[in-house]
């Protein structure tokens, strides 16, 4: 049996060295396996490409509908790819069928934490029953060792498991509810772990522990962490880097503090603007304001396809943004990507003076 001791020891962490998780061109649809083939608007996640080390925290963000809960679906095997491929520790686990995809998804190497417990937690189940469930898909460890286990996993977040074992999730509060959510996925001893929305149902003081938790919880057991959210304000202190989605497309994706700072996508731009509680280190004069990343009232009429995703709500908007742009480095800018043709530029199209980009420039 390995102990929890065990398990720190055995861990290096580090977020250098080869990505534990490799997107490539990834392209999920959920239309009709024909219309799927030509990806057309429909398509839930377009050419997404992502890396993620082990003991590094990625957020991942954007309004309901933008790709984000698609990715970790595909990620753990609940959709087929249309495209491109996932390599997780050196296998592409997005070719994987049948019998090798169902024993991937039981070994509990990559796992996911939902929104709500609540919702999520079998309410008949007790919390050892709970944290128990994966263990017994796994079927790697004997019954004694799952029953360490189960304890372990309860004392990593924080939990008594004398305490809470016999419990049922209606008997505990919201936050020690998260908390089992927490431990159950982390009793396989995944490499990644995928949070969806994990702290949006909590109150303030809940959402810090469990983010401070994740935090302990990537260095003590060398864990990929992804965060799904829907605001950039969430991810602020615990996210090494951030992926933008936008309908289906990573817009924009590079160091957290970056990102939120000077965003280098019109979009990203918008949703920090529109953050109030985003701390920022630069000058608030620099900040701006969400009437400035707005387009023009008599906006140019867009082809539904084949155009920027967010050229409708886009207020530097031209002629060359009939073309998606691809991700691609920002010139200048370290570990930074964006799709935008003007990536470099837009900001220099401000009017600082008025509420829009200058007519002439944009
Ligand atoms: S490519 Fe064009 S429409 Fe898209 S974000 Fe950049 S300027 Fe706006």
């Amino acid at each position: 049996m390995t102990t929890t001791h065990e398990v720190r020891s055995q861990v290096a962490v580090t977020t250098t060295g080869s990505p534990l998780l490799s997107v490539r061109g990834l392209s999920v649809s959920y239309a009709p396996p024909k219309k799927a083939a030509s990806l057309g608007t429909g398509a839930a996640l377009s050419e997404a490409d992502l890396d993620v080390r082990a003991g590094e925290v990625v957020g991942i963000v954007g309004e309901t509908g933008s790709g984000k809960t698609t990715l970790a679906r595909a990620t753990v095997g609940l959709v087929r790819p249309v495209a491109g491929s996932i390599g997780f520790a050196g296998e592409d686990v997005g070719s994987l069928r049948g019998r090798a995809l169902r024993a991937f998804r039981r070994s509990g190497q990559v796992q996911l934490v939902f929104q709500d417990p609540l919702r999520s937690l079998d309410p008949d189940l007790t919390v050892a029953d709970v944290v128990r469930e994966p263990l017994d898909i796994a079927r790697t460890l004997d019954r004694r060792e799952r029953d360490e286990r189960v304890d372990d996993s309860l004392r990593l977040v924080g939990l008594d498991p004398v305490a809470v074992r016999g419990r049922l999730p209606r008997e505990l509060s919201g936050g020690q509810r998260q908390r089992v959510s927490i431990a159950r996925a982390i009793s396989t001893r995944p490499r990644l772990l995928f949070c969806d929305e994990p702290v949006s149902a909590l109150d303030v003081s809940n959402r810090n522990l469990v983010l401070n938790l994740l935090d302990r919880l990537r260095t003590e057991l060398g864990l990929a962490v992804i965060i799904i959210a829907h605001d950039l304000s969430s991810l602020a202190g615990i996210a090494d880097r951030v992926a933008v989605f936008y309908r289906g497309r990573i817009v924009e994706q590079g160091p957290i503090r970056a990102v939120l700072e000077q965003p280098a996508h019109p979009y990203t731009a918008l949703l920090a603007a529109s953050a109030p509680s985003v701390e920022r280190r630069a000058d608030e004069a620099d900040r701006l304001r969400p009437e400035q990343l707005q387009p023009a009232a008599a906006g140019r009429a867009w082809p539904s396809d084949g155009v920027c995703v967010f050229a409708q709500r886009c207020p530097f908007a031209h002629d060359a943004c009939t073309d998606q742009p691809a991700l691609v480095p920002v010139p200048h800018d370290t570990g930074r990507q964006a799709a935008c043709h003007v990536a470099a530029t837009w900001r220099d199209r401000l009017d600082h003076d008025h509420e829009q980009p200058t007519r002439e420039s944009a």
